[in-house]
């Protein structure tokens, strides 16, 4: 059945890949987002179909919108772009869901919140279940994030139990692909952009520590499919590849699928940053049947190929964090 749907930071990464399936299969889609980390590029191509709406709008503030499901999205996720304000990011982390759940409670909506595996912090549990309850420094760098995110997941419970909002709360881990900001500060946008530039690929820390990359189209998938249980599941689920790789191993990886001669430079470990991150998607396999199956390396082609096709100047430069 063709639904009202609205994806905030709906011309962001993963919003604007969301978008477009949605479009496809033919729903009502609105789009909004205030462009705080993303460009108008990102869904140009969607603005002439008739089924797409774009809304520049700002989530920390109210808006009155007749919607069947929202996928809450709007939230800065790189550490460099979440940092450059971090008591905004804060803010439309805990605001922006109120907003959408309160929107939903008026609407009869369902609503899938993006929440994160930096809920788990910096993780004594290997690899990340949904039950472990993490370890986050409530005052750290990374607080306004991975804080923010642990409120609206709270909040997310919160409207279900007490108005009944069938709401679904998914942990996203380390997602890439086409698309992503070249300068948001992340591993995987850094090194392929210092790759083809034939820059020193910069690893923060001995490089030693690890992450599990997500190709874009999987994490969607496994969006769409949340959404549909929505009714009677509340999760929160994992999404994310469960293939784990040292940030040295992924450098020689874009090195050699860049063809670069490219070094490797260290530079001293972010302050917080998580020493391992791995999910286990048990649970995402049992109730959505949902696994990815893009393998890193196909997925970095991808990547790498989307890279090669973008003019860097039409992107605003790195916050200053980075
Ligand atoms: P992104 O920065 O590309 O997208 C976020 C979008 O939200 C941007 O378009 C931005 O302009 C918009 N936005 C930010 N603040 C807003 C506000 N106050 N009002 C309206 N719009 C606002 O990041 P992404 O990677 O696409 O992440 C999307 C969501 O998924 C985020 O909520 C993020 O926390 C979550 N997530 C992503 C990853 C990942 O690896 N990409 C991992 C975990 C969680
Ligand atoms: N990292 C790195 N070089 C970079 C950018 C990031 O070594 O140019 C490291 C970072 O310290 C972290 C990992 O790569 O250990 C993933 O960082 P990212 O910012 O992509 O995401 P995170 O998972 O930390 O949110």
């Amino acid at each position: 059945m063709i639904q009202r749907i609205l994806v905030t930071g709906g011309a962001g990464f993963l919003g604007s890949h969301l978008c477009q399936r949605l479009v496809e299969q033919g729903h009502d889609v609105l789009c909004l987002d205030n462009f705080f980390t993303s460009q108008k590029s990102n869904v140009a191509h969607l603005l002439d179909r008739p089924n797409f709406e774009l809304i520049r709008h700002d989530i920390t503030r109210p808006i009155w919108l007749e919607v069947d499901q929202i996928y809450n999205l709007a939230c800065p996720a790189a550490p460099g772009h979440y940092q450059h304000n971090p008591i905004k990011t804060i803010k439309t982390s805990f605001l922006g869901t109120m907003h959408v759940l309160g929107m939903a409670k008026r609407c009869g909506a369902r609503v899938l919140q993006a929440s994160t595996s930096e809920v788990y912090g910096d993780p004594e549990v290997h690899p990340q279940v949904e039950s472990y309850r993490g370890a986050v420094n409530p005052i750290g760098p990374r607080a306004c994030y991975d804080e923010g995110k642990r409120a609206a997941e709270t909040l997310c419970f919160d409207y279900r139990r007490r108005h009944q909002i069938p709401v679904v709360v998914v942990r996203i881990f380390n997602t890439y692909g086409p698309r992503m900001h070249p300068y948001d500060g992340r591993v995987v946008s850094n090194f392929i952009r210092q790759a083809l530039a034939g820059e020193p690929l910069t690893i923060y820390g001995d490089g030693s520590q690890t992450r599990s990359f997500c190709y874009v189209d999987d994490l969607v998938e496994g969006l769409l499919r949340a959404m549909q249980v929505a009714e009677e599941f509340p999760g929160p689920v994992n999404l994310g590849n469960p293939e784990e790789f040292t940030i040295a191993q992924l450098a020689q990886l874009v090195i050699e699928l860049t063809g670069s001669s490219s070094p490797v430079e260290r530079r001293p470990a972010p302050e917080d940053d998580p020493v391992r991150r791995r999910p286990d998607i048990s649970l995402a396999r049992k109730v959505l049947s949902w696994e990815p199956t893009t393998p890193l390396k196909e997925g970095l082609r991808r990547t790498i190929q989307w890279f090669r096709s973008i003019r860097l100047e039409d992107y605003r430069p790195p916050t200053p964090n980075f």
